[in-house]
């Protein structure tokens, strides 16, 4: 079941879950820690930014239409010093920088995060996409819910919602196995995918896709494409029903070195950058 089809975002069960897993793997504490403060934040900005665009309707636009930056820009700077408290340094020093910046500045920030994260098959550096895409992701998962669901189907390689490439897969369990779903990297909708095909490049011979598991993450696939080179962590509820995959992608910070030793490159990194 598709949070995002039952009302809003489960931010109290991403934040859990983040505490859980700090305990888990203390290599990603620093990473874990931020996260816990900002998906509190992205809670209160949910909340403010459902409550301040009830009466417009901002999905008639469509999920991408443009940003209502009367309700977005007042909570910039609230967001700006968390990441200046919360962040490791070199975040908190850029936050510190955007936050002297015009609000034309801020709003040029946002615009361009809104109009093409997550669409380009090129690589964008995460750094300089952490700021609008922390601050914009709960503005996204609003749109998400607002929006009609599309027709089902198996193959999209983008969201149907709202065209972005996805962030990882997650396994369902389903009968005896589990049934695949890409979780959007921009707006958090999930989708039907079919278990073997490539997101990246569409391949469905099985020997070109093989799939390898870490004995530190039993509940993460990694599955690799040979024909394009790219890979998507799947993370595998049929292992470990707890898991929430946005927050234990986040938690397998060695699994993006083991994949880029071996040549493989992620589409779209997660918002620490990992
Ligand atoms: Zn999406
Ligand atoms: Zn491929």
């Amino acid at each position: 079941m598709n949070p995002l089809q039952t009302g809003g975002p489960p931010y109290d069960s991403r934040v859990r879950r983040a505490e859980r897993l700090t305990e888990a793997y203390p290599f990603a504490k620093e990473f874990l820690g931020l996260y816990r403060s900002l998906a509190g934040f992205q809670e209160s900005l949910f909340a403010q930014f459902a409550s301040s665009t009830k009466s417009s309707n901002p999905a008639a636009a469509g999920l991408r239409g443009d940003l209502d930056l009367t309700v977005l820009l007042p909570q910039f700077r609230g967001f700006l010093s968390l990441v200046e408290q919360k962040g490791p340094a070199a975040l908190a020093e850029s936050a510190r920088h955007i936050s002297t910046l015009s609000s034309d500045s801020w709003v040029s920030l946002l615009n361009a995060y809104w109009t093409e994260a997550g669409r380009s098959d090129q690589q964008v550096g995460a750094f300089a996409q952490f700021f609008p895409r922390a601050f914009l992701q709960p503005y996204a998962e609003l749109r998400a819910s607002q929006t009609p669901k599309p027709p089902l189907a198996t193959t999209s390689m983008v969201c149907p919602l709202c065209g972005s490439r996805p962030l990882v897969g997650v396994l369902r369990p389903e009968g005896d196995g589990g049934k695949r779903f890409l979780l959007c990297s921009f707006c958090s909708y999930e989708w039907d995918f079919r278990r073997i095909l490539c997101p990246t490049c569409g391949e469905e011979q099985e020997n070109k896709l093989p799939v390898y598991i870490a004995e530190q993450f039993p509940h993460i696939r990694v599955e690799t494409c040979d024909a394009c080179r790219f890979y998507l962590r799947s993370i595998d509820l049929t292992k470990d029903g707890n898991a929430v995959p946005l927050v234990d992608d986040l938690a397998a910070i060695p699994l993006t070195l083991w994949a880029h030793e071996r040549g493989y490159s992620r589409l779209q990194p997660n918002l620490l950058g990992t």
